[in-house]
């Protein structure tokens, strides 16, 4: 039985046990209104409910439809970055590849794949690294041990350090690879190809260490290698070392260009290295100067053979665009230990030898002697003695007289210059004037000179010239006609009283600013002639350059006129001059037997021993004024 329907039975029974019929009829009945109550009320809860529930499912709806929209946008977003990384580590133009903290590759990219050579089914992702590097190492493209490489990688990970370590490989390709430990354990490989960068870096190494022209090693790579040889040389060993310098390169140069010098330079650079044994270095440590190391050097001897076989392979005539060419060298040598243990000092006295085996007529070599080395302080305090007499005023002018054959007058006196040195007297130009022009001291002496000369030829009879030497480094300096009407301006001396002497050398150079000086000079009206006539190396052609006033045969061929070779040689130069309109000048004439050979081969004018020696200035008046009495004695 319902149970409710009990309690209301229970409660409609009376105390007789009698059901109250009635009582039963207004409990069931409540009990219906109250059910009827309770269901309408279930009835409105539930709409209530299923409202709220529709309201939740709408906002749910909402938010679901809300966050599927965000997702998509950051999905796309994501997209959107990931193709933008993935340009960029595929464009990038290093090898990337991302390794986890197993050494397992997490991503690489496709110039990782072309410098590697590997398939990109090679390189997936979980691929352990010791795969790829010994698939690497059999194509070529890894050098070295992967085990060892991964263990020191490894290492370097874990106390996370950044690592770049270069590979050289094959077809002359470098490859650094640089490994950045990441947070998680893991490291960031980049390969770069530094092939371009490192061969760059060894052509400048290179050119550095290097002549350009001849491709032999220079000073710099000269000196790092004999300090290498000195470092090695043993108890019994020694080395040594060769300055070679070619003998008249640079007239060569001069006369026949610097395309045909820089040819000649090669030609001799290979004879150089066909001449020398394996392990001799060979290098050109300047214009026309070379430079050669030999080790291991036993006996003398083999040094000598050496130097011998040098000079020999140098002096083989060669001929180059069509002409012949015969050029010499000379070779100082030095040797370590005996003469230096460093670079430096060995160098400077090869040198000195050089310098020697230069003076002592060339073609030939010289071992270094501590002799030479005084020699050397003694030229450094000739040069510091030279520019302090110019300073002091201690040179001096003096003057040889030049006598007109025909009419036998003075005609013109030569200025010769001299120094007065306090000590050792009076020093002639030929012990200091190279000295000087090596120094460039020349410039300012010869300008000291014309204008003592121009000075003192003022206060001489108008008909006297003055001859003034010009050296051809003033020749050179664009200072010479400024120069030269200084001094005319400041003695008040008419140009064509001044005479100028240039030797053949200043014309074998000829360029083309020298040739504009002399026509200035002649312009102003200033005499030019060509001094020591035949000495020269050149041919004759550069007299159609530019037409001389006058051609002072040299001494040598003068003193030597009883023979009949030398007389026909006067004679072919003075009737040449004579045809092209200059005069000559007979130099160093000694004797009455020569002043009179020269007056029959036609020669203009004489100067020398037999007319005057050179005079200090007070005695040139008098000599001019005393010869008088010579016309009589060569009448
Ligand atoms: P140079 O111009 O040919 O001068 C002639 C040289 O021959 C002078 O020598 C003179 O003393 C010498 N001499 C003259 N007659 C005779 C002779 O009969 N016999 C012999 N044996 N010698 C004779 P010096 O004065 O010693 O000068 C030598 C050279 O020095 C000159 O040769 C000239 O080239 C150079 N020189 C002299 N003074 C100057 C100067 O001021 N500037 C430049 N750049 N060079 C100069
Ligand atoms: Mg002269
Ligand atoms: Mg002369």
């Amino acid at each position: 039985m319902d149970k409710l329907f009990a309690q209301q039975l229970t409660r409609a029974t009376r105390a007789d046990g009698e059901i109250d019929l009635a009582v039963l009829e207004e409990l069931v009945v409540a009990a219906y209104a109250q059910a009827e109550r309770d269901r309408r009320l279930i009835d409105r809860s539930t709409a209530l409910m299923a409202e709220e529930l529709e309201q939740l499912n709408r906002g749910l709806e909402r938010v679901v439809e809300e966050r599927t929209a965000a997702l998509r946008d950051r999905e796309a977003r994501l997209a959107g970055q990931n193709m933008l990384i993935d340009t960029a580590i595929n464009n990038m133009p290093q090898g990337l590849v991302m390794f986890d903290a197993d050494a397992r590759v997490v991503i690489c990219n496709k110039r990782y794949l072309e410098m590697s050579g590997l398939r990109q089914d090679q390189v997936q992702p979980g691929q352990p690294l010791i795969e790829l590097l010994r698939y690497r190492t059999a194509i070529g493209t890894f050098s070295g041990d992967p085990e060892q490489y991964i263990r020191q990688l490894l290492a370097a990970v874990a106390r996370g350090e950044t690592r770049t370590v270069e590979f050289e490989l094959a077809g002359d390709r470098t490859i650094a690879v640089t490994n950045r430990p990441r947070p998680d354990g893991g490291w960031v490989a980049t390969h770069e190809d530094i092939s371009e960068r490192r061969r760059a870096e060894k052509k400048i190494a290179h050119m550095a260490h290097h002549d350009a022209l001849t491709d032999l090693p220079n000073r710099l790579l000269l000196r790092e290698r004999l300090a290498d040889t000195i470092a090695g040389i043993g108890k019994r060993k020694r080395a040594a070392v060769f300055c070679i310098d070619l003998d008249n390169f640079k007239t060569v140069n001069d006369t026949l260009g610097h395309q045909f010098g820089d040819g000649l330079l090669k030609y001799v650079a290979d004879r150089l290295r066909a001449c020398v044994g394996p392990g001799v270095t060979v290098a050109r440590v300047g214009g026309d100067e070379f430079s050669l190391i030999l080790p291991d050097l036993v006996h003398d001897a083999d040094c000598a053979d050496l130097a011998q076989r040098v000079c020999e392979a140098v002096r083989t005539p060669i001929e180059l665009a069509g002409h012949p060419i015969l050029i010499d060298s000379s070779i100082g040598i030095a040797l370590a230990p005996d003469h230096g243990v460093e670079p430096d000092e060995l160098l400077k006295n090869a040198d000195l030898a050089l310098y020697r085996a230069k003076a002592d007529g060339r073609g030939s070599y010289r071992f270094f002697e501590p002799s030479m080395d005084a020699r050397l302080k003694a030229r450094r305090a000739l040069e510091s003695e030279l520019r302090q007499a110019l300073i002091e005023g201690q040179f001096v002018l003096h003057y040889q007289p030049i006598l007109n054959v025909e009419n036998n007058a003075i005609t013109c006196c030569e200025a010769l210059v001299r120094w007065q040195h306090p000590e050792r007297g009076l020093i002639p130009p030929a012990d200091f004037i190279p000295v000087a022009e090596e120094i460039g001291l020349i410039v300012a002496l010869g300008e000291w000179v014309l204008r003592k000369a121009c000075a003192d030829a003022a206060s001489w009879p108008s008909q006297i010239k003055v001859a003034v030497n010009l050296s051809p480094i003033q020749m050179g300096s664009a200072n010479l006609v400024p120069t030269v009407i200084g001094a005319l301006a400041a003695a008040g001396l008419p140009a064509c009283r001044l005479e100028l002497e240039i030797t053949e050398s200043v014309m074998i150079q000829n360029t083309e600013a020298t040739l504009a000086a002399l026509h200035q000079l002649r312009h102003l009206g200033v005499k030019i002639s060509m001094d020591d006539f035949g000495t020269g190396y050149s041919a004759l052609s550069y007299l159609r350059l530019f037409a001389f006033d006058k051609l002072k045969i040299d001494r040598c061929f003068i003193n030597d006129l009883s023979n009949d070779a030398s007389r026909a040689i006067v004679r072919a130069v003075t009737d040449m001059a004579r045809s092209l309109g200059m005069i000559t000048t007979a130099e160093g004439v000694e004797t009455a037997e020569q002043f009179d050979h020269v007056r029959l081969l036609c020669c203009d004018e004489v100067q020398g021993y037999y007319i005057s020696r050179p005079q200090p200035l007070a005695m040139v008046h008098g000599v001019i004024a005393a010869y008088a009495p010579l016309r009589a004695k060569s009448a």
